[in-house]
């Protein structure tokens, strides 16, 4: 043993969010799927995010001094979320609203996924 796999999210690759009508739409392989807009998790629906530069802590802050403080609680230091583009909101799929083709699409792709990556731990 001593292999230590992480489980999978169940997101693949092929699948992705894409703005439709100011709205964001769950899409496989250029096709729309059934999908509900969710408040985007990575900003909090906020649409801005200070993720990129990591987690301070109170010490580190105090390092950077008062004004840097300042600026990062009022948002200078705030860029636009990764995840959801600043829209605050995201798509995940229904999938009890999927067809059957759909259905079986994401689950091969995940399948996929999965042999892919118990090919690249071959020889751990
Ligand atoms: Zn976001």
């Amino acid at each position: 043993m001593g292999c230590d796999v992480s489980t999978s999210t169940g997101a693949t690759m092929s699948e992705q969010v894409k703005i439709v009508d100011g709205k964001p739409v769950c899409f496989l392989y250029d096709e729309p799927l059934p999908s509900k807009v969710v408040v985007c998790g990575r900003c909090d629906g906020k649409g801005v995010s200070t993720a990129y530069l990591g987690a301070y802590t109170m010490e580190e802050m105090d390092e950077q001094g008062p004004e840097f403080f300042e600026d990062y609680m009022s948002g200078v230091y705030d860029r636009q979320c990764d995840k959801c583009n600043g829209l605050r909101v995201t798509a995940v799929i229904l999938w009890d609203e999927l067809t059957k083709e759909q259905e079986a699409d994401l689950e091969s792709d995940y399948i996929d996924e999965q042999i892919a990556r118990n090919e690249r731990l071959m020889g751990c």
